[in-house]
């Protein structure tokens, strides 16, 4: 898997939506398990999610 279809997937996963045709959770999980920049990169995602959503709910 390459690192950008791996943050389509977790922005997918993120924001409760179905991953990209091909991608399993597992291959998803195998990645981020060695890939530190996607691990990272997910994290940021993550906050700024939850960020989005504190500040839509006002
Ligand atoms: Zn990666």
């Amino acid at each position: 898997m390459h690192c950008s279809e791996v943050r389509t997937a977790v922005s997918a996963r993120v924001d409760g939506e179905e991953p990209p045709p091909g991608v399993t959770g597992a291959a998803l999980d195998a990645h981020l398990r060695d890939c530190a920049a996607c691990r990272d990169w997910g994290e940021r995602v993550r906050r700024l999610k939850a960020l989005a959503a504190r500040l839509d709910l006002g």
